[in-house]
């Protein structure tokens, strides 16, 4: 525009838009709502965001996005997923858990190639970026070829290997993992970042978690572990272990004294809220998983009145059977208003929150992300909410959780990059990826 002459080139400005966000002008547990706003990116990070229009500095856009009748929200972030099992969606459900792992899971994990996990990955990826998840944690293995699936996808992800002591191949996993860290961290632009991934502790006795606290010392990475996902796990632990919980013996070696990131949590106690709580541990709540597989109710509403840092995580593709983080909020809404026989538990102005800079507090993300403020990386995502189920506009935070969908998500941006635009993947072959995750999921069956 003619009056911007002489001032710096930004690179898109994001107009007319009602930004909805923790953290801006106000709390981190407060949602802002700027009714006419004005988002300016200047590389990959917000120059400015608040309302329109924007400061004269920030008007001279290389590109301009009219976001009239558009919510623009920080992205969804997924803190507990293992990607590639999107090949497996649908293959084996409404089963008890030992024998859904045992029978199915294993048995055609085995079979798994490098190729079927980058196709399989890939496949996630188009869909997390579709429901308006911007960023993943992810345990698996190849995960090289999840890594290349990030590149590829535009998306931001903390990746690690998935650690199981008692496998023959344990120390060559670690050796993998220890790799990941050294080839992958800081990766694509810094939108790659890199964790130790011990499987749990029932499949990972202490001597090995004490060479994974060293590789971890040594590489300045945090951990990814599951931790008292079942009943039948805590009750192990505390006739193995001296009557400690699972989060009782990982605090007794010392494992918290590294940034952890803890699935699930569902059976913990009230010593346990105390100790990940003290230890800065955040928690991924996967509501979706927990329910399908039957695993119990985490007790969120406990945890997050100690402090607790808790996200939400979708879980693989297989005990959900999607990935969209939109769905979990809601899920952890209805869930823990109906285990509390309280509908004012869980309000949405809580579950928006968990869903972006609770998700970025329990991966250590939140100085970068989890929400729309001036300095953090450029993760944003704009929803149409110019559809029947978003009218009369009483209350848009309220919307997004209780009524909006991940298909209202028209227009995604990660580190400063317009991943989908209008509903198109710009850098995507979308239908390659979704004809070869098929062929790759079919060839494996015939293996199996
Ligand atoms: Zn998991």
């Amino acid at each position: 525009m003619s009056q911007a002459v002489g001032v710096k080139r930004i690179d898109i400005l994001i107009e007319g838009a009602t930004i909805i966000s923790p953290g801006l002008g106000g709390s981190d547990e407060k949602m802002a709502v700027v009714d006419e706003g004005a988002i300016a990116i200047d590389g990959e990070r917000i120059a400015y965001a608040g309302p329109s229009p924007a400061p004269l500095e920030f008007r001279n856009a290389r590109k301009r996005i009219d976001a009239s009748c558009l919510i623009a929200l920080a992205g969804f972030v997924n803190t507990h997923t293992h990607a590639a099992m999107t090949l497996l969606r649908g293959y084996a459900d409404d089963m008890v858990l030992m024998d859904w792992l045992n029978k199915k899971i294993w048995p055609i994990e085995a079979h798994l190639d490098s190729e079927d996990v980058y196709w399989g990955a890939m496949l996630a990826c188009v869909e997390m970026i579709r429901a308006g998840v911007t960023t993943f944690a992810d345990q698996y293995f190849f995960m090289d070829d999840t890594a290349k699936a990030v590149r590829d996808s535009g998306i931001r992800a903390c990746l690690s290997r998935g650690l199981i002591a008692t496998s023959p191949d344990s120390s060559q996993a670690l050796r993998e993992n220890i790799e990941l860290c050294q080839t992958w961290d800081g990766a694509a632009n810094g939108r790659i970042t890199t964790m130790l991934g011990p499987h749990a502790p029932y499949t990972c006795p202490v001597d090995f978690l004490e060479k994974v606290m060293e590789a971890a010392e040594e590489l300045g990475v945090g951990m990814h572990i599951h931790l008292s996902e079942t009943l039948g796990e805590v009750e192990e632990s505390r006739a193995k272990h001296g009557g400690m919980s699972p989060i009782e013996l990982m605090d007794s070696i010392g494992l918290f004294g590294f940034r952890t990131l803890a699935a699930h949590c569902v059976h913990v106690s009230a010593k346990d809220i105390e100790i990940l709580s003290s230890k800065g541990v955040g928690v991924a709540h996967n509501p979706g998983s927990n329910m399908k597989i039957a695993s119990g109710v985490a007790p969120v509403p406990a945890m997050l009145r100690a402090g607790v840092k808790v996200g939400l995580g979708t879980d693989g593709a297989c005990s959900n059977n999607n990935l969209d983080l939109l769905e979990e909020a809601r899920l952890a809404a209805f869930l823990h208003k109906v285990a509390n026989n309280d509908p004012t538990v869980i309000p949405a102005e809580q579950a928006l929150t968990m869903a972006t800079l609770g998700g970025a507090k329990a991966m250590g993300m939140d100085s970068d992300i989890g929400s729309l403020e001036p300095g953090k990386k450029a993760d944003i995502i704009l929803l149409d909410m110019n559809k029947p189920h978003m009218y009369p506009k009483h209350d848009l935070t309220s919307h997004i959780v209780y009524s909006a969908r991940a298909s209202d998500v028209t227009t995604v941006i990660i580190n400063g990059e317009l991943v989908m635009e209008d509903g198109v993947l710009t850098g995507i072959d979308e239908q390659e990826v979704l004809q070869t995750a098929e062929e790759r999921a079919k060839a494996l069956v015939r293996k199996a």
